[in-house]
């Protein structure tokens, strides 16, 4: 089966390559899909899309015009997807249901060491030999309180590391995970969590009802000194309302490997084009925020997991075997 590859980087390519090969012939691009780069696909049965895809209907409409059938998507999330489109238009869809939360946890906790202990202001005075420490005092996190909202399997792996730094441990989840109250974890409501954490971090997927779950009054409920991370889904906090909060002198640190208007903008190379996203150019300028472009998954063990299973969940499609990687169409 021939299948195109959008949205696939540089250090990508081999993988995809090495993992397709002697199975399917595949064709990697670097764009990623839009309403402007879906015609490309046209005769491509399957296509194989990437976290920042645009699948909203219109653009399932043309790939279905075109005689795509099966998309097979290199992520666990999925919000980028109109399912019930795809479903009324016979689409298949498959997504990536597990690969390694450590990438994530561990991405998650850089942040956080960073934010917290200066590092990316000390390593630019350093090249620039200011030695000076003034502006670099961090705090302890042993004895500390971390609150995770979302404590599954991302939640779960970041839970074990607050665990391994000595925190107390809170959560807030519609479900308790056993293993996180076996590390001492205490499930409180959001209030409570949001009030008594010195770290928040977010693991929750997006979804109608966790869209600006951090908004302005969560904002406000946190503490004045908290650090706030987010490795999950950009449009779990109202970003604007984050400035308004920034602009006051709030927060010791914010860690965002995600921003809710990140697509068109991460993953490329916009250092010469004009800046149009006030926001986020707003938002780079706070000394406490570290932004990255969503690279918490990226590394060689994680994007290896996605690879692999996407290959066999056009192997299965291929073969008419339905698996739980199969979002549509839905099962039964
Ligand atoms: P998971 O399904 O194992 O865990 C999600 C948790 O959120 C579950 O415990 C679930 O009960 C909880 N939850 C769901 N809806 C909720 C709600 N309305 N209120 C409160 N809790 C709710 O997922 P995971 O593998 O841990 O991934 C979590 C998220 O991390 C993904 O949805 C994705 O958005 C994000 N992610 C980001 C990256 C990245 O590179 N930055 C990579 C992978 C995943």
């Amino acid at each position: 089966m021939d299948v195109l590859a959008f949205g696939v980087q540089a250090d990508e390519k081999p993988l995809i390559e090495k993992a397709f090969a002697g199975l399917h012939d595949v064709r990697c691009v670097e764009v990623f899909l839009s309403p402007d780069t879906a015609p490309i696909a046209a005769g491509y049965e399957t296509i194989s899309t990437s976290v920042n895809a645009n699948l909203s209907g219109p653009v399932l409409q043309t790939l279905a015009v075109g005689g795509t059938n099966m998309i097979a998507q290199r992520s666990t999330g999925f919000n980028n997807i109109d399912l019930e489109v795809a479903e009324r238009l016979g689409l298949t869809i498959a997504r990536v249901s597990f690969y390694s939360p450590y990438s994530v946890a561990e991405f998650a906790w850089a942040l956080a060491m960073a934010v917290n202990r200066r590092i990316v202001r000390a390593s630019a005075r350093t090249r620039d030999f200011d030695f000076r420490l003034d502006g670099l005092m961090g705090r302890d996190l042993h004895g500390r309180t971390v609150g995770v909202i979302g404590t599954g399997k991302i939640g779960e792996a970041f839970t074990r590391i607050a665990h391994g730094l000595g925190m107390n441990l809170l959560g807030w989840d519609i479900t308790e995970n056993p293993a996180c109250v076996e590390l001492g974890m205490r499930y409180v409501d959001k209030d409570e969590l949001l009030a008594s954490a010195d770290l928040v971090s977010l693991h929750v997927p997006l979804l109608p009802a966790t869209h600006h779950l951090i908004g302005r009054d969560a904002l406000r409920a946190m503490k004045d000194d908290a650090i706030l991370i987010n490795s999950s889904r950009g449009g779990l906090i109202d970003t604007e309302a984050l400035v308004g909060e920034l602009r006051k002198g709030r927060f010791t640190g914010v860690g965002l490997d995600v921003y809710e208007a990140e697509a068109g903008l991460f993953f490329l190379d916009k250092s010469l084009e004009p800046v149009e996203d006030d926001t986020l150019a707003r938002l780079v300028t706070f000394p406490q925020v570290l932004v990255t472009s969503h690279q918490a998954y990226y590394t060689e063990d994680a994007v290896g997991q996605i690879v692999a299973a996407t290959v066999q969940n056009v192997n299965d499609y291929a073969a008419g075997r339905r698996t739980g990687n199969f979002l549509v169409p839905k099962a039964g």
